[in-house]
């Protein structure tokens, strides 16, 4: 027996990450979405332009996000607190370098088409479920 999986506190940047720019839910976010919950982790949206709830409501993925925040652009650690985000980001997945690099996760491409080809959220994923079995 290995050592028991970390149960990682997952934040999902929303535009070019989960969405495409027209608004369609990227392919896997939802099975992904569960995927994790069922694995452990906390899944939270934040974004640069505010909480999201209406891409929430939009897909239906209440039942898989603990919450929407506001996303720091700059000074990312220093700015939680101020954002009144209650949780430590353990691994963040985002179309934005500098936020990956700020904390620790996986950089994506924005979507493109076609869109049913798109498999990043499954390699998003293997990357969390890598991450938390230390490997
Ligand atoms: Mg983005």
């Amino acid at each position: 027996m290995g050592e028991p999986a970390r149960r990682l506190n997952v934040f999902f940047d929303v535009d070019n990450t989960i969405i495409t720019w027209d608004v369609k839910l990227r392919p896997g976010v939802r099975e992904v979405f569960e995927e994790l919950r069922a694995d452990g982790h906390t899944v939270y949206l934040w974004s640069g332009m505010g909480p999201r709830w209406e891409v929430v409501r939009r897909y239906s993925l209440h039942e898989h996000v603990a919450d929407c925040f506001w996303k720091p652009l700059t000074d990312h650690h220093n700015r939680l607190r101020e954002l009144g985000i209650p949780v430590w980001p353990d691994f963040v997945i985002d179309d934005h370098r500098e936020v990956v690099e700020a904390f620790t996760g996986v950089l994506v491409p924005e979507p493109v088409l076609p869109l049913e080809r798109d498999r990043e959220m499954w390699r998003v994923l293997e990357a969390v479920r890598a991450f938390a079995a230390g490997r």
